[in-house]
């Protein structure tokens, strides 16, 4: 395919991405191939039937209007369904991995597509079941370990490594966190690791998917096959619960949860909140929920973003063996980039993107220019009003007790009204309660001392200098 085309297909796909979002756009669109542009039609292909019907009835709209916006004379898309001879499915047992390779050498991946997709075919058994794509590089090979998720991960384990007819040890496992904390992750890896037991059926779905095969399966009178090859799975893993939405689907939830926990089948499921906070779930989900094994997943450490970082990177090298990342740029990255794991996953992907586009190697002062925009300022400092009076003691030479007592002499009592002063205009404290942290002193007083050193330090250079360098000691 020419080059121009190409490039135009991955501005589109970007233009989709981020107007859909990642996570709808992983979900749909990450296996959309182009296969032709004539004159004004665009011809793509999915691997499935479902995929084809879900983006033709809910994205048409939004796919023709990405290639209007790269190539105005387009004026319609067609979208066809992969015939199977061009799509091989995998051994099941392949590993992800492996298979991440074999793409690589049958040239199916362009060097251009620099942000590698979730293209790799899932074993057929789950794509047979209607699963939400995985995408191979979520596995617990690539999952890493830090005080945020070790009980989550040992979970999830416990259940992906369980074996048909084993006793069911905690059921639902329900995953909280929030954005970009690894709930994907961890449960694409635990429908990953079931794929490869040719004894376990795992059915991987978001809820947006489960919702849809309630709607299709009620409209077109088949709501019984779809509850028998539901209740027909080993593991269910829903992700991302809080959307589920309508009475419809929400019974038929209820029922499938009911029915496969009453076999001895494992629910395992993700959400942005505990299950007591689904509010539009009915009440009696939710302690069915809340019932089994509920963990949260909390932000992410310093050595964990770390962690996830050089796997990210490990994981872009397999495509691109001459990108390197500093030990230095990483510890960069894993300081600056806090939010969550989704950042750390764009910082890397822009590293590469422009480490390869320009030809050049990655540096800190690249890395820094690249990122900025990752990178959330800093909450401003809380003071307390202990630390004031610390510092302020320790600058004048007194003792902290000194400025809570009662004693009048001079020279207490200026740095007295120095501290007041700044509990004041520093913190969120009221005068009264600033009063009572100086030695229970009576908010008239505390009014007096601000009013006083206010008027001093616009005609006092020398105390207006050290207001100033004591305001800068409590900030760092
Ligand atoms: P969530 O579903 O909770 O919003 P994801 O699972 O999509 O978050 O994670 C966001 C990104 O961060 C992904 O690229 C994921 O691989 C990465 N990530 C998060 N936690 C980890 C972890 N513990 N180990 C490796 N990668 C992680
Ligand atoms: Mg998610």
């Amino acid at each position: 395919m020419a080059n121009m085309e190409h490039d135009n297909w991955n501005r589109v796909k970007s233009r989709l991405r981020s107007s859909v979002g990642e996570d709808v756009f992983s979900s749909w669109f990450a296996r959309m191939d182009l296969e032709a542009v004539q004159q004004e039609s665009v011809h793509l292909s999915v691997p499935t039937r479902f995929l084809k019907s879900w983006i033709q009835a809910h994205y048409a709209e939004r796919v023709l209007d990405a290639w209007k916006a790269e190539m105005p004379e387009v004026s319609r898309v067609d979208l066809t369904v992969r015939s199977a001879m061009r799509n091989v499915a995998p051994a099941k047992e392949a590993a992800p991995q492996a298979e991440l390779r074999r793409h690589d050498q049958a040239g199916h991946r362009p060097a251009t597509e620099l942000r590698s997709t979730a293209t790799a075919p899932v074993s057929a058994s789950h794509e047979a079941l209607g699963g939400s794509p995985l995408d191979p590089r979520l596995t617990f090979a690539s999952f890493v370990l830090g005080r945020a998720n070790t009980l989550a991960h040992a979970a999830a384990r416990q259940v992906a490594e369980g074996r048909r007819g084993d006793p069911v040890m905690f059921n639902p496992l329900y995953i909280h966190a929030g954005v970009g904390l690894g709930k994907t992750h961890l449960l694409q890896a635990v429908a990953w690791a079931g794929n490869s037991n040719p004894e376990r059926k795992v059915l991987y779905l978001t809820a947006e998917k489960f919702m849809y095969g309630c709607v299709a399966a009620l409209k077109t009178q088949t709501a019984l096959a779809f509850k028998e090859a539901l209740r027909g799975i080993d593991v269910l893993v829903i992700d991302d619960l809080q959307f589920l939405q309508g009475k419809p689907t929400q019974a038929e939830f209820c029922h499938t949860l009911n029915a496969l926990i009453d076999a001895g089948r494992q629910v395992v499921i993700a959400a942005d909140r505990p299950p007591s906070d689904l509010e539009s779930l009915d009440e009696r989900v939710r302690s069915r929920l809340a019932g089994g094994l509920v963990v949260e997943m909390g932000t992410l450490g310093e050595e964990l973003r770390l962690g996830i970082l050089k796997s990210r990177v490990a994981a872009a090298r397999v495509h691109h063996a001459t990108f390197e990342v500093p030990e230095p740029v990483l510890d960069y990255l894993a300081r600056a980039i806090t939010h969550n794991g989704r950042d750390l996953e764009g910082a890397v992907n822009r590293l590469l993107a422009h480490s390869k586009l320009n030809a050049t190697a990655v540096t800190l002062e690249m890395a820094e220019r690249e990122v900025r925009d990752l990178i959330r300022p800093m909450e401003p400092k809380r003071i307390k009003i202990e630390d004031i009076q610390r510092v302020v003691a320790r600058q004048y030479h007194v003792s902290r007790s000194d400025l809570l007592s009662s004693r009048r002499t001079a020279n207490v009592v200026r740095p007295r009204q120095v501290a007041m002063y700044l509990a004041e205009t520093l913190t969120l404290r009221s005068l009264p309660e600033i009063g009572r942290r100086f030695g229970g002193r009576d908010h008239t007083t505390v009014l007096h001392a601000v009013r006083k050193i206010e008027a001093l330090v616009g005609k006092d250079t020398a105390l207006q200098d050290e207001v100033e360098s004591l305001k800068r000691m409590l900030a760092e």
